[in-house]
């Protein structure tokens, strides 16, 4: 195999798969590096998709379990978790041995192994019977992601106290389920095993879920969740995890002094992910870390040295798959002497849930706060035909626009298929588009996103149908 590259990435998840990929587009000779034995990274193997199927399947479980209230009556209707699960490890194996095709289609050398510095131009690599292969290169990229962090003193064991990649394997529907954090991870796993028929509770620090979230739909998405059945305790703390035989005893602790203590099945331990960069030897070559361990980088991807740039979750911004791959683009594109770029104002973040949820751009709470004044368009989707037709009705679209020129500052969603429907908002938003821009857009009828072009009117109080 050859040995000398012109550039080399350091892991093959969405930030360095995606970035070997235009790398070779653009002439570079490249090699990507995994550990792992399958491309993809956290992402397709333990993340984004193996959730997202776990999602639909136990949504259409949950659905298919309610059809007769809706006019279609069905036999006995029952859960067959180990073909669920053979069913969403199939739509894993798909993708990720997608991706070592498209590896191979663009001429991408693909080194199966844990890659690690010897010096800033030499790359060590050892494949799992420990046999070292050394290559050399001109750049390197490093996009060696994130991994799951626990609570301190607590371990996971993937089978009683577990991360996000346990939660995807459960061999059996717990009874009861406790979910440490009320994130992105918390709420799409503690969905998933609720509709299943698990007893879910998620004990949360804060005093309301998905920080970071526009605090309205947040707080509507709590209302929501509730109401499918999920328990919150908020502004509660983990003191103590106790493995029994059965399960586990979860003690915490509310922010007046009162304790509670929670016997469940499984903890799932959902409290945020850290940055992956164990094993790479970057103190050898003397690579600098931010306060949060992550790798330090300048608006190139750079780190503070040369030839050594860096994307996706291993730097710092949200930990999003389409973000880290944006940066793959944008890092090739600047080593190929073109002027690749991300804006960080228009990445959308999803919760996949049901309904949806979907933001970009400013919250209300980061314009006040920046003291920018606004405009708020509003539509919910009980007026919209659409979601009326299908009995579907939960949720709005909220609009943001400067007060002053009618520019779109950011969207936030919640409702059927709004995962889909904030990519139209983010196209208007690369584009500059003011709201009146998105009202005078036509928008086929009967469809959800109809609703967005209503809030668009509703900036300007002149929605058709409110
Ligand atoms: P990763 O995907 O983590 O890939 C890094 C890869 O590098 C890994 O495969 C690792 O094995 C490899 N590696 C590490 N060290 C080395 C080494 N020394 N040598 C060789 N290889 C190495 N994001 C979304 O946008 N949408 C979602 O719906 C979504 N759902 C998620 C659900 C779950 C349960 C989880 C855990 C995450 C989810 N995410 C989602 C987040 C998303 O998975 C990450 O943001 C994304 O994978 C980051 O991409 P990355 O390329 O930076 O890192
Ligand atoms: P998160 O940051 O989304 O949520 C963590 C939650 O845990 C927060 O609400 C936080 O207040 C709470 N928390 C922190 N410490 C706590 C403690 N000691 N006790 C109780 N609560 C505590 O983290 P996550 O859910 O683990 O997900 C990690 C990352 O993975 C996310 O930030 C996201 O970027 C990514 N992800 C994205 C998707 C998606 O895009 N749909 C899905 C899953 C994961």
């Amino acid at each position: 195999m050859e040995n000398k590259f012109q550039a080399v990435v350091i892991g093959g998840g969405p930030g360095g798969y995606v970035c070997a990929i235009r790398l070779a587009q653009l002439g570079i000779k490249t090699a990507c590096i995994e550990s792992r034995g399958s491309l993809g990274g956290t992402c397709l193997n333990i993340g984004c998709i193996p959730s997202k199927s776990l999602l639909n399947l136990s949504e259409e479980f949950h659905k298919v379990k309610n059809l007769s209230s809706k006019g279609i009556d069905i036999g006995d209707v029952r859960l067959n978790l180990s073909k669920m699960m053979k069913n969403k490890d199939k739509a894993v194996s798909i993708l990720t041995k997608g991706v070592e095709f498209l590896l191979k289609k663009n001429n991408v050398t693909y080194f199966k192994g844990t890659g690690s510095f010897k010096s800033k131009n030499e790359i060590s690599i050892k494949d799992d019977k420990q046999k070292e292969t050394l290559i050399k290169t001109d750049k390197v990229i490093i996009a060696t992601g994130s991994v799951p962090v626990s609570l301190p003193g607590i371990e996971f064991d993937e089978n009683v106290i577990v991360s996000s990649t346990g939660a995807l394997e459960l061999k059996k529907v717990p009874k009861k389920m406790i979910v440490v954090g009320g994130g992105y991870i918390g709420l799409e796993m503690g969905s998933v095993w609720s509709r299943l028929g698990a007893e879910v509770h998620v004990v949360e620090f804060l005093d309301h879920i998905t920080p970071g979230m526009d605090r309205e739909i947040s707080n509507e998405f709590m209302k929501i969740l509730r109401k499918q059945g999920i328990n919150f305790h908020m502004q509660h703390k983990v003191e103590k995890i106790i493995k029994s035989n059965v399960g586990a005893k979860v003690l915490t602790k509310d922010k007046d002094g009162n304790k509670k203590d929670f016997e469940c099945d499984v903890v799932l331990i959902s409290v945020g992910r850290k940055p992956n960069t164990s094993g790479l030897h970057l103190e050898k070559i003397g690579i600098e870390l931010d306060e949060k361990k992550r790798v330090k980088t300048n608006k190139s991807f750079r780190t503070n040295l040369d030839n050594v740039y860096a994307i996706g979750d291993v730097i710092t911004g949200p930990m999003l798959a389409h973000k880290a791959e944006d940066e793959g683009i944008a890092v090739a594109e600047i080593i190929a002497g073109q002027s690749g770029h991300v804006n960080y104002d228009t990445i959308p973040g999803v919760v996949y849930t049901t309904p949806e949820v979907a933001s970009i751009g400013k919250t209300e709470e980061q314009l006040k706060e920046k003291n920018i004044k606004y405009k708020i368009g509003k539509f919910s989707f009980m007026a919209n035909s659409r979601a009326k037709a299908i009995d579907d009705t939960e949720g709005f679209v909220k609009i943001l626009a400067d007060e002053k020129t009618d520019k779109v500052l950011g969207a936030h969603l919640i409702g059927p298929h709004v995962g889909e429907l904030i990519g139209e908002i983010g196209v208007a938003m690369e584009f500059g588009a003011s709201s009146e821009d998105i009202a005078r857009t036509c928008h086929a009828h009967p469809t959800f996103s109809e609703a967005v072009k209503e809030a668009a009117l509703s900036v300007d109080k002149r929605a058709i149908h409110s």
